[in-house]
């Protein structure tokens, strides 16, 4: 007989509602002259890279959000970037602007970033919008926090008085997680390379992310029983598959697991095009 399972956290029912509104929103938009646009800049050639911009384009293009790539030599110098994305930010035909990772040596995303317009940054990668978002003031979330947050609201988790361990620190993705969990009356413990017995902390936790890039990192000896585990990492294996951080089959029979891909991706991928159209309705005057 198959052993138990615990119960799968699929994003794509949250995935689907939410791309529903875009697509209501985006025509409604284009109707009124003007056609949601997002812009995607990628210096690299990063295999888990193209698969996320190959499916953002897919999915902006079943909601009629318009969506550039705009492809930058690997060897790009930060000069080049940093000029892109101010030619973005003050172009009005786009809305939306995403820098992709990773840069080509000699760039940093927070430096860079700096250059996408706030009104248009809607993977929060601004240092401005992160700032704004701990500082409680409206700014875009980086749409994969918000994303684990969507996740775990689509399937009723709760989250006050709740601990919750983050596993992995980065300015993308642990950092502001923690704080919109903080928000949600949560009590957040940030794990990274350095934590000491990362099995011994995580398995006391009532919910778990795994957001390192390490696949098979969260383990059944890291998940006490019962437990909701949010996978959020997207690495690629040497045949092209996806895996997540978490080793899917043991964390699955005792722990609530959401897959990779079928989490936290599709979520995110629909949050960006959201706060594309957002963006296009302020910019609208909408
Ligand atoms: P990153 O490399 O910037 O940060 C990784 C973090 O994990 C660091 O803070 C590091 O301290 C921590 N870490 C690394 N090894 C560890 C270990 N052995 N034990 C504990 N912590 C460890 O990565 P990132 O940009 O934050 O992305 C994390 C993962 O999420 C990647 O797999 C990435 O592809 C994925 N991701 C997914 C989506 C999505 O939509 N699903 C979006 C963005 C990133």
């Amino acid at each position: 007989t198959a052993p138990a399972v615990g119960p799968t956290l699929s994003g794509s029912a949250r995935a689907a509602e939410l791309r529903a509104e875009v697509t209501e929103r985006a025509a409604a938009s284009t109707e009124r002259g003007v056609t949601p646009r997002l812009a995607v800049v990628v210096a690299t050639e990063d295999e888990s890279t193209g698969w996320y911009v190959r499916s953002l384009a897919r999915a902006a293009g079943k909601t009629g959000v318009a969506c550039d790539t705009v492809q930058l030599p690997t060897d790009a110098r930060p000069a080049l970037l940093r000029d892109t994305l101010t030619g973005l930010s003050e172009d009005p035909g786009v809305h939306g602007i995403i820098l992709q990772t990773p840069l080509p040596p000699g760039s940093v995303a927070a430096d860079l970033a700096g250059a996408i317009a706030p009104e248009k940054d809607v993977d929060g990668a601004n240092p401005l919008s992160l700032g704004r978002l701990v500082a409680g003031l409206p700014a875009f979330a980086p749409a994969t926090a918000e994303a684990v947050m969507q996740l775990l609201d689509a399937h009723a988790v709760p989250l006050s008085g709740r601990t919750v361990a983050v596993v992995g620190r980065s300015t993308v993705v642990g950092k502001p997680l923690a704080h919109l969990l903080l928000d949600r009356d949560a009590t957040v413990t940030v794990c990274h390379s350095r934590t000491a017995e990362l099995a011994s902390v995580t398995r006391r936790m009532d919910v778990v992310v795994a957001a390192a890039g390490r696949p098979g990192l969260i383990t059944a000896e890291h998940v006490r029983d019962g437990a909701v585990v949010v996978d959020v990492g997207t690495n690629a294996t040497e045949d092209g598959a996806l895996v997540g951080d978490v080793a899917a089959e043991e964390v699955g029979r005792k722990a609530a697991l959401s897959p990779v891909p079928g989490g936290v991706g599709p979520i995110t991928t629909a949050l960006l095009l959201r706060h594309t159209v957002s963006a296009a309705a302020v910019a609208s005057g909408h």
